[in-house]
């Protein structure tokens, strides 16, 4: 199966959304937030003037000499995005690249700085297999997990889809 950084995402966000996600559920496009997301990545991009790059099944924003670089509309779920990272820094590494992560939010709610730094360390790159095997048992389950009821299911594209 190919793991997208997305599903990665979804999954530290929300199981249910990352099988909904997974399995074609697809209702992104319904959300403003999402949308507002999406152009706050393209001036982000237009600003560092490169395009993304696709590698295997992910794309990254920014590759420099010394980073891999993610841009984030917000710092709401700092551990999606982190491990969403991870996993690019990873597939990155499989090819012979090595890189440090960079994580860079547009807005900033929760943390003192704008950007995050990460390295893909042996620990965490342990952790991620674990996280990749859970992933795959999660989509390929027959159905979803139960809703959250979570505060944070307010801005979630798949709102209607779970609660109406
Ligand atoms: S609305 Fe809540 S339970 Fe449903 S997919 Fe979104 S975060 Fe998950």
């Amino acid at each position: 199966m190919k793991i997208t950084g997305t599903m990665i995402n979804y999954f530290f966000h929300c199981r249910r959304q990352c099988w909904l996600f997974s399995n074609k559920l697809n209702m992104e496009d319904n959300s403003e937030r999402v949308r507002i997301g999406k152009i706050l990545h393209e001036i982000e991009e237009k600003k560092a003037r490169k395009s993304e790059i696709a590698i295997e099944s992910i794309k990254v924003d920014k590759i420099t000499e010394q980073f891999l670089i993610e841009f984030k509309k917000s710092d709401a779920d700092i551990d999606a995005a982190k491990w969403q990272l991870l996993y690019y820094l990873k597939i990155l590494k499989n090819k012979g690249i090595k890189r440090a992560g960079k994580l860079t939010f547009a807005e900033k709610n929760k943390q003192a700085s704008k950007v995050l730094e990460f390295d893909l360390t042996p620990d965490l790159e342990k952790e991620l297999d674990h996280v990749l095997i859970q992933i795959e048992e999660c989509v390929t389950r027959d159905t979803p997990e139960q809703p959250l009821y979570d505060k944070k299911c307010k801005k979630c594209a798949y709102y209607d889809y779970c609660y109406i």
